[in-house]
């Protein structure tokens, strides 16, 4: 059985046919620094059932690549942040506001709910056996 081929080793079943480095840029509003990260995958250009090419785009992780391939570089879009893990006080972002009110601390599911009133004398009240005789007498026309 193979693999799918987006969960496999990014050289297995399919050679790639490029790598490409993914660029993320990420503007912090707060202390106004950028930073950036990038995501190394392997591509491989598949036909789709129509004819039409699509790429197929594995994530590289910590594998090395195995091929003199052409290398793209994709800067996307920059993100724009409240704030980031390098502003020297993001707890100043949020000493101003108010606290959050009191209900809202409560955890969704953690409360118990109120048991179903259902009346005693109802409770009480056994199923009538059902024998094939009361069946059968409800079926009489
Ligand atoms: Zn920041």
């Amino acid at each position: 059985m193979n693999t799918p081929l987006y969960l496999a080793d990014p050289h297995r079943d399919a050679v790639p046919h490029t790598y490409v480095v993914q660029v993320s840029s990420f503007n912090c509003l707060n202390c106004k620094a950028s930073h950036s990260s990038c995501e190394v995958f392997a591509r491989t250009w598949l036909r789709g059932q129509w004819g039409k090419p699509f790429s197929n785009l594995r994530p590289m992780g910590t594998a090395r690549p195995q091929y003199n391939l052409p290398i793209e570089v994709i800067h996307r879009q920059p993100h724009i942040v409240p704030f980031c893990h390098e502003c020297p006080s993001p707890l100043d972002v949020v000493k101003n506001l108010p606290y959050p009110p009191v209900e809202s601390k409560t955890n969704i599911g953690a409360g118990f709910k109120e048991a179903a009133k259902v009346p005693s004398a109802e409770r009480q009240k056994k199923p009538r056996a059902t024998t094939t005789d009361d069946l059968m007498k409800d079926l009489d026309i």
